[in-house]
């Protein structure tokens, strides 16, 4: 397997595959397809986490947590994902994500309360395109100690119900200071501040599309001084990224092994679907992409692991792993049928969230553009 993990690993494998089976599958009974979760069964997923030392490995070491490097959380998104079930949202703690480095004030106000599970937040940063899209993007103005802010932002997971949104902004030039990017936290409470559409995308995720009408945010909500906002909001992008191409990879491992069943079944044709040599083919082929990706998966988070900046990797290997995943879900899809097509089907939900996950955390196209960047203007990256 491409993948060659030190015992260590294999052990949190293990030990997650059995949480899969034994402790989550059993609690998935009677839920409703992409529907809410009661909280009874969140909190008793959290709880048998944190027995089995899963729920901290997202959280920093001084919060309580384990902080795990990218190769076990490679494993442990890998694994989950190839468990194939709805509530392998609930197992690991709040990632700090980009809030990881705040200091002081924002560290208490924020930091703290996101990771007790008190606080939700959500990063706003794409703006809405099309008809009717505003001409400049997000802006802020200096006012003194204060920024005001004014714009929209498009397809904000979770910002219905977040307490305050991660904003890049784009600051104006003026007396006080040169123009550049800045991450701002926003509270939803604050006056001017409004939800305008909520919405729902293929794979199921909530998002909202919010306005800002000269918002009055204080300058110590700053993430880092202005002129960061682009590389503050890119922070750990290169592991964020990765994690999706592990949780592609545990889609593609549940994929290959659900056909490897539907074909060695028996068909009403006679015989096994599987004893097909046309079949054999197709089937091949998707495990060949299936290895290859896992391959440059482990390869980067082997990269990671080892402390190299994987801006350059982890894109490449978002765009290769999620590119197989919707190839591999679709090639599922031809072989088994028409069945699989129902709504309901495991393989028609995993089909519209593989498709969702060519667009999240960066456009296919656009991370293209980035890894030749990457070489031809910074000679940078191995890829
Ligand atoms: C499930 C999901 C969750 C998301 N969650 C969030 C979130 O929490 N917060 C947030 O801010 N955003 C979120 N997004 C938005 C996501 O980041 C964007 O959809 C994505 O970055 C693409 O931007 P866009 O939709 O504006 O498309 P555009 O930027 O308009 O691009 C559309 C297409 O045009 C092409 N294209 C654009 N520019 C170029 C170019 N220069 N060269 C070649 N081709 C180009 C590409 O093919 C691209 O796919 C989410 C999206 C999804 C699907």
């Amino acid at each position: 397997m491409p993948e060659s993990l030190s015992a260590d690993l294999v052990a949190l494998r293990d030990r997650i595959r059995t949480f899969v089976e034994a402790d989550l599958r059993p609690l998935e009974v009677g839920l409703e397809e992409e529907g809410p979760v009661p909280e009874e069964i969140r909190r008793r997923v959290r709880e048998r986490s944190k027995e089995l030392g899963l729920f901290g490995m997202t959280q920093p070491v001084e919060f309580g947590g384990t902080e795990a490097g990218p190769l076990a959380m490679t494993v442990a998104r890998e694994t989950l994902a190839a468990g194939n079930t709805p509530l392998s949202r609930f197992v690991f703690g709040p990632d700090p994500g980009l809030l990881r480095r705040l200091e002081g004030d924002l560290r208490t106000r924020y930091r703290e309360p996101v990771l007790a599970g008190e606080k939700t937040w959500s990063f706003a940063f794409t703006e809405p395109s099309g008809p009717g899209a505003p001409a400049k993007p997000t802006w802020a103005v200096r006012d003194g100690d204060h920024l005001v802010v004014t714009g929209r932002k498009s397809f904000v997971t979770g910002g219905a119900t977040a307490d305050f949104y991660a904003t890049l902004v784009n600051v104006d030039e003026s007396a006080e200071g040169p123009a550049g990017t800045a991450m701002l936290l926003i509270d939803r409470a604050l006056s001017g501040v409004k939800v305008d559409r909520a919405f729902r995308s293929m794979e199921g995720g909530g998002h909202v599309e919010i306005s800002f009408d000269a918002v009055r945010v204080p300058m110590t909500n700053l993430l880092g001084k202005i002129g960061e906002g682009m590389p503050r909001a890119m922070g750990n992008i290169g592991e964020e990224r990765l994690g999706s191409a592990a949780s592609a990879c545990g889609i593609a491992l549940w994929t290959v092994e659900y056909v490897t069943k539907h074909i060695t079944g028996g068909h009403r044709a006679g015989g096994r679907l599987g004893d097909r040599e046309g079949v054999r083919l197709r089937y091949a082929d998707l495990r060949i992409e299936t290895y290859a990706a896992r391959a440059t998966l482990y390869r980067t988070a082997r990269l990671a692991e080892s402390g190299v900046d994987v801006m350059n990797e982890g894109a490449a290997a978002k765009v290769f792993c999620t590119e197989v995943a919707s190839r591999v879900v679709d090639g599922a899809l031809q072989l088994v049928g028409g069945q699989a097509l129902i709504q309901g089907h495991p393989l028609e939900s995993l089909y519209r969230r593989v498709r969702s996950m060519r667009l999240a955390a960066g456009a296919s196209d656009i991370l293209r553009l980035g890894v030749a960047r990457g070489i031809i203007e910074f000679d940078a990256g191995t890829v």
